[in-house]
């Protein structure tokens, strides 16, 4: 697993770990107070033995504890986690030696581990566990009275066991995080080609304007939002004048490298809300929403006269001209209509001597003001 994922979250499981070692010591006293009810001492033996001398015990670790997660913040922190669970797991077999079954407290460090998946962490989970084991019953002389040899070899092989399912744990856990990141990273490629192609389907290759396709399905968004809200609504068609004559004389490279550069310069004098697409060969097609006619034409105007100014390398300097038919939407004139107009006025701006702007400025198409 990578260090990134293993580091996740760690403070705060470790916190959660820690006021789980804090509700231990609530349990044991609710406990022994249960047990004072029960035994056979003295109370004030017992109050002194087993409930003041674990409690403080306890208290002092968990303090210890807590100390310790505040000054290390990396990954010492699951070790001191570990380390305190089997010191709080060691008080309570220890103080409580006349209980022998509460030898399998001494789990409690392996279980703790198994939060971290890490195998290291479990390892030293389990050496804790076994030198707590070992040293209990080489200075504990009731534990040593009461578990002969052979049940502490018994007892090592059971937490080694318990170990290993904890292991098996571990690796499965693994390998479903790796099964599920790959899938992540499977469906993140998928959603990238798939933006590419959405792009690709939608753009033009060679100077990366829409293309025919998305502009007449734009425009059909744009007509509907007119129809509805009233939204202002031009449209300009650009053709480059004498391209034919431009391939012709300079080649057919020459030529791409005009319709990339005309289309360069159209992109540079647009708006945020203003709709650049190739509409065919070395035509193209701007709508322009939500400002007046006059400040469209404007655009228009600054677009046509900038492309004649624009030196083309590829034309040893020279530049190339454009026409262009302009209107703006009339309501409930529909699109087929609307395009016509536009279409008409650009027929009229090249019979007219090009390099020139033609407004359609009436629905029946009869009164057309030219501006060059
Ligand atoms: P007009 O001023 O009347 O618009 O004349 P024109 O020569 O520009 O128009 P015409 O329709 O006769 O020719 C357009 C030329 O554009 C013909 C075609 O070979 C060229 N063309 C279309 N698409 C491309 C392209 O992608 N690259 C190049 N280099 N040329 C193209
Ligand atoms: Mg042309
Ligand atoms: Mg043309």
């Amino acid at each position: 697993m990578d260090y990134e994922s293993i580091n996740y979250n760690r403070y705060r499981w470790n916190r959660m770990l820690l006021t789980g070692f804090w509700s231990i010591l609530v349990i044991t006293i609710i406990l022994e107070c249960l047990y004072s009810t029960v035994t056979d001492l003295p109370l004030t033996q017992f109050f002194i033995e087993y409930m003041v001398r674990p409690s403080a015990l306890l208290l002092g670790l968990l303090l210890l504890a807590e100390l310790g997660l505040r000054l290390y913040n990396g990954r010492y922190q699951d070790y001191i986690v570990i380390l305190t669970s089997t010191l709080i797991a060691f008080t309570i077999v220890y103080i409580h030696d006349s209980i022998n079954y509460l030898i399998l407290a001494l789990f409690l460090p392996i279980m703790v581990s198994i939060f971290y998946f890490q195998t290291k962490k479990l390892l030293f989970a389990l050496g804790n566990t076994l030198a707590s084991l070992y040293i209990m019953y080489g200075t504990n002389y009731f534990l040593n009275n009461d578990i002969s040899i052979v049940g502490l070899i018994t007892i090592s092989i059971m937490f080694c066991l318990f170990t290993l399912i904890a292991w098996g744990i571990l690796r499965r856990g693994m390998e479903l995080l790796s099964h599920l990141k790959s899938n992540f990273e499977r469906n993140q490629e998928l959603l990238v080609k798939t933006i590419w192609m959405d792009k690709l389907a939608k753009t033009d290759a060679l100077t990366g304007l829409y293309n025919h396709i998305t502009f007449h399905e734009y425009f059909e968004k744009l007509i509907d939002q007119h129809e509805r809200y009233g939204l202002a609504l031009q449209l300009a068609i650009i053709d480059i004048d004498n391209f034919k004559h431009v391939n012709d004389t300079y080649g057919h490279r020459a030529g791409d490298a005009v319709l990339m550069s005309v289309s360069e310069m159209l992109r540079s004098k647009a708006r945020v809300n203003d709709f650049i697409a190739r509409y065919g060969g070395e035509e193209f097609a701007i709508l322009f929403t939500d400002q007046s006619r006059v400040e469209s034409l404007t655009a228009v105007e600054l677009i046509r006269d900038a492309i004649s100014r624009l030196s083309q390398q590829s034309l040893d300097g020279k530049s190339v001209t454009v026409s262009i038919g302009f209107a703006e939407y009339t309501s409930e004139e529909g699109k087929e209509h609307f395009f016509n107009r536009v279409d008409m006025a650009l027929y009229k701006a090249k019979n007219s001597g090009k390099n020139r702007t033609v407004v359609s400025t009436d629905l029946r198409q009869t009164d057309e003001s030219q501006l060059a």
